[in-house]
This record gives structure tokens, sequence and C-alpha cells, in this order.
């Protein structure tokens, strides 16, 4: 089939009587440069932006209308941290609203995206250093429907997560991620969402454009510094910066991501930062996009 007549057959809606089987050979034999999807870092910072108006969920919606349409999104996201891998293979993935004390309405947020089953499940067959098995308990947490309902409002686009072994380190989670690398070629938007700098001990709730704390600006800097370089080793090593590192890193559950998501960097991909800010004092809301 000429690449033409493929397009065509997209836009006359067909698809969905095509197999994703068939879906991913045809995605496979067209030339790679045209279909590989960029893969985006997200700071999501508090789950209240959701629901609320402000200068990063704007950036959301302008990423959103400038990436091409993803056939699906796999969502790393901070807050599904399990001892083991595993994929969510649900066709209708349930929302979890995982947070605390934040206004009614934030837990009506519904978000609903269709599964990803059939993609999800390959994901198993394409890690080879771990084993990732399969789930259907989790749905979408709050890192993931948080910044969705900005980035894809109309929710079209079938969404599946995929757990972090919260016990394991980053060269483990470096090495994993590697082997998502193909799912890029089939259409698939990988999402790594997390923060940069995340200490919830010190915050300055709720001034959300408080003034940055010093470790706060290093910590980001230097991380930002490194990816400009594709120092990913100073990265997975990034308990070596020191005292910077202990404040905006606690615990690495929204240090992770970020591994996911330049672990997918092929040599030939750019890097660009679709959002720089802090919000509350310290948290980094910094946002790479890669390729
Ligand atoms: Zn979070």
């Amino acid at each position: 089939m000429k690449r033409y007549d493929f397009i065509k057959q997209l836009t006359l809606g067909t698809l969905c009587m095509v197999t994703l089987n068939t879906w991913a050979k045809r995605i496979g034999n067209l030339p790679d440069n045209e279909l590989i999807m960029p893969v985006l870092f997200i700071g999501h910072g508090s789950p209240a932006n959701a629901i609320e108006t402000n200068d990063f969920t704007q950036t959301l919606v302008q990423l959103g209308e400038n990436l091409p349409k993803p056939s699906a999104i796999l969502c790393i996201s901070a807050h599904w941290t399990t001892k083991g891998t595993y994929v969510n293979v649900s066709p209708n993935p349930k929302m979890i609203y995982d947070m605390y004390g934040f206004p009614k309405e934030l837990y009506e947020v519904n978000y609903p995206a269709k599964g990803a089953p059939a993609i999800a499940k390959e994901i198993p067959k394409l890690i080879l250093t771990t084993k990732v098995k399969t789930d259907t308990e989790w749905g979408f947490d709050h890192g993931t429907w948080s910044i969705l309902k900005h980035l894809y409002p109309k929710a079209d686009v079938p969404v599946f997560q995929m757990s972090i072994d919260y016990n394991k380190p980053m060269q483990f989670h470096y090495d994993l991620a590697k082997q998502l690398n193909s799912l890029r070629k089939k259409g698939v938007l990988i999402i790594g969402s997390g923060n940069l700098t995340h200490n919830l001990r010190i915050v300055d709730f709720p001034n959300i454009n408080a003034a940055p704390r010093d470790w706060a600006l290093e910590f980001d800097s230097k991380i930002k510094l490194h990816i400009d370089k594709g120092n990913h080793r100073a990265i997975i090593n990034y308990e070596k910066i020191g005292a910077s590192a202990k404040l905006a890193v606690p615990e690495p559950s929204h240090f992770f991501p970020l591994i996911y998501a330049l672990a997918l960097q092929d040599k030939n991909d750019g890097i660009s930062y679709f959002f720089e800010k802090f919000h509350y004092g310290t948290l980094s809301m910094r946002g790479v996009k890669i390729g």
C-alpha cells in the first residue's frame, strides 16, 4: 500500500476496522523519521492543576495542540510505585483520587479515556531485564489525569500506565525504559510524570508564585545542564550533586519518571523545555520534550 493511500485510509476513519497488529505492522513499514513520537517529561505539581487555569496548564494545552496525535499514551507516573513492575491492561481504567485535603471538585474530575490493553499486553514481551506483570486494579492516578486533562482534553487517545518498582536503583529504571523505545515508532507517546524537585515538607503553599528556594534552583539548573549535554550518567547518579539533591529529591518517586524519559532519547533527538518555572517555591515544573 502506498503511503498516501494509508493516510487517506486514516482520514476516512477506517482505522477502527484495522486490528492493532496490522496497524503496528503498517506503521513499522513507514519511514521512521516521519512517525517517531517525541517523549515528554512533565513536572505535574499540585493535583489541583487539573481544575485550575494557570501558565502551566495553558502551556500543556498548547503543547497538546502541537504534538502529533498519538495512537496511545503510556504514562509512567510518580504516583504508581510498586514492588515489581506492572502494566495496566484494563480496557476502561478507573479514576484514582490519590490525594487528600483538596476541594471536592477535584474528586469529581473524570478523564474518560479508554485503556490500551492490546499495546499494554505487549510490554511484558518488550522488557527483558525484569518480569513485567499485567494489572487490572490500577487506573489513572492524578500524575496522569491532572496533566492529560489539559494535554488531550477530549480524552480521545487510549491511555495506559506502567508502574515504577520503587526499591530498584535508577540504573535499573534507565535500562528498563530503553526497551520501550520501539513504541515511539508505533505512534505511542511516552510520558514521564513527576517533578524534578519535589519536597512536600518544604513547600510555600498556597503561594503558587513564591520565589524558588536556592537549593531548588541549584538542583534544577544542574540537572538541566546534564540533560543539555546528554550526560545521563550524572543524572542517574544525582545523589552525588550533594546537599541540594538531598533537599530536591528526599525520596525518588518524582525523579524516576525523568529517568524513564531520558532513557528514551535517541542520538538524533533534540531537547527542548516547554516549561521552566517553579510552583510553591520548591516544585520545579520543568517540562522536557525529547525529539
Ligand atoms: Zn506528584
